[in-house]
């Protein structure tokens, strides 16, 4: 039997996110391999095999797939939110380049997943409905210094910006930095959203302004947004046209 990979997203929490695609391809699976919470969140079936690990050992868990489905396992890989935001397509594809010749003639298939950002923005109104960025504040596996770089130039060319990772306990300091460096281009009032949990029952929203928006309210699972010169609130929602307007 010929093996196959698939990397999937399980879109940011509640069931109905999971696209049916995503499902389908979960439940033809002999193998599931993925960070133990995310793994969480698929129905088991007796029948499969679950390789669960750590958050830190990506490309190891992306090798562990790749061999399996070398073997003619039917593997697939989970992920949170879309498999090709910061997260496991991309480390299949490192392992695939730095791994077996043979990795690169596999059946590999990525499934689109709901990102994050978009069910963050969902939660507060349409803050992503003009040009947009996303940064991961997250410096494992890139410099400080370009994060710095990105934030400058983002603020700079006036992006909403959204920030994935915004802290971690080994990183408690960097959101700040970020606001600092935001703040050298984006007035105070620009909105800053912060979104925990969003896409699920959980889901909590606090607006801030960039001038006084605290760090420390944002946690693993909170995606920051930071507003553009237009962004702004309507009744309860916060957007951002689609039209230019001219800043002052
Ligand atoms: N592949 C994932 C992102 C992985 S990076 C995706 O597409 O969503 C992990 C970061 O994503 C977290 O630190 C947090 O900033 C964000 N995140 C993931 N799920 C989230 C959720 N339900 N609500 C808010 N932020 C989330």
């Amino acid at each position: 039997m010929t093996g196959s990979l698939i990397v999937v997203g399980t879109g940011p929490g509640k069931a109905e996110l999971m696209t049916p695609a995503t499902k389908a391809a979960i439940a033809g699976a002999t193998d599931l391999v993925g960070y133990g919470p995310y793994l969480d969140r698929v129905p088991v079936c007796a029948t499969q095999q679950r390789h669960a690990s750590d958050n830190r050992v990506e490309l190891e868990r992306a090798r562990l797939a790749l061999s399996l489905a070398a073997s003619g396992r039917q593997v697939v890989v989970v992920s949170g939110g879309d498999p090709g935001v910061f997260a496991m397509a991309a480390a299949v594809f490192e392992a695939v380049e730095s791994g077996e010749p043979a990795w690169r003639d596999l059946d590999i298939r990525i499934e689109p997943g709901v990102t994050a950002m978009l069910a963050a923005a969902a939660e507060v109104g349409a803050p992503l409905g003009g040009d947009f960025c996303a940064i991961s504040l997250s410096d494992n596996l890139k410099s400080w210094a370009t994060v710095e770089r990105r934030l400058k130039a983002a603020a700079e060319a006036d992006f909403v910006v959204a920030l994935y990772n915004p802290a971690s306990k080994a990183r408690p300091h960097q959101l700040g930095r970020a606001f600092e460096l935001l703040r050298i281009c984006k007035d105070q009032e620009t909105p800053v959203l912060f979104v925990r949990a969003a896409g699920s029952a959980e889901a909590r929203v606090v607006v801030a302004t960039l001038g006084s928006a605290d760090p420390a309210i944002a946690d693993m699972r909170t995606l920051v947004i930071v507003g553009a010169s237009t962004t702004r609130r309507v009744g309860r929602w916060i957007y951002t046209p689609r039209r230019e307007e001219e800043r002052t």
